[in-house]
């Protein structure tokens, strides 16, 4: 079972979002039986924060396995389907943090104009710190609306051959290539970037 200091080794650092991420991932594993080592479970994701990188260490679906899909929405909300069946189960994170104090506020915008004095960094650090603890310790309700769907699960990724750029040269996967003029080259070359 991969804990929260993995997913910190993973991710780099703590932070909030990472630790949401893992208590996403944590309710789906425990809803959808178990984490996935091919593709037999599959992940939908509306943002691209930390969180996100919780999710691939902790669950498996991860996107160099074809198995985790980004919408660009800006949402807090992940989508975990089941192979083949379908079982779905889609969390939308509800959780708001406690209201900032003052001496916080003052903080953050010291810390926003450059300020990495001990004192600011000491506020800036515990209030992280404080938020990170207050998401592990909330309940599934107080972080989540939970919704159980059936969805048809998105195709497994395919492998696709490769073939040489006529620009570059370099390869390129062939459902990406482009022809320009006449000749088959990768999307760089097609766009003339
Ligand atoms: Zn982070
Ligand atoms: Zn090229």
């Amino acid at each position: 079972m991969t804990g929260f200091d993995d997913v910190v080794r993973f991710h780099g650092h703590a932070c909030p979002g990472l630790a949401l991420g893992y208590r996403v991932s944590d309710l789906a594993l425990r809803e959808l039986s178990g984490r996935a080592e091919d593709e037999e479970m599959v992940a939908v994701v509306e943002n691209n924060s930390c969180a996100v990188d919780a999710l691939q260490a902790m669950t498996g679906c991860t996107f160099g396995k074809g198995n985790l899909f980004f919408k660009d929405y800006g949402k807090q909300v992940y989508t975990f389907i089941r192979r083949p069946s379908g079982d779905a189960l889609r969390i939308s994170v509800i959780w708001v943090s406690p209201p900032e104090s003052d001496e916080e506020i003052e903080a953050w915008r010291r810390f926003s104009d450059g300020d990495r004095s001990e004192e600011v960094l000491k506020i800036v650090h515990s209030r992280k710190a404080g938020k990170i603890k207050a998401i592990m310790d909330a309940g599934d309700e107080e972080l989540f609306a939970i919704s159980r769907l059936r969805i048809e699960p998105p195709r497994e990724a395919r492998i696709y051959p490769s073939i040489c750029c006529a620009v570059c040269d370099e390869k390129v996967m062939e459902p990406r290539a482009r022809v320009k003029d006449g000749k088959i080259v990768c999307i760089p070359c097609a766009e003339g970037e």
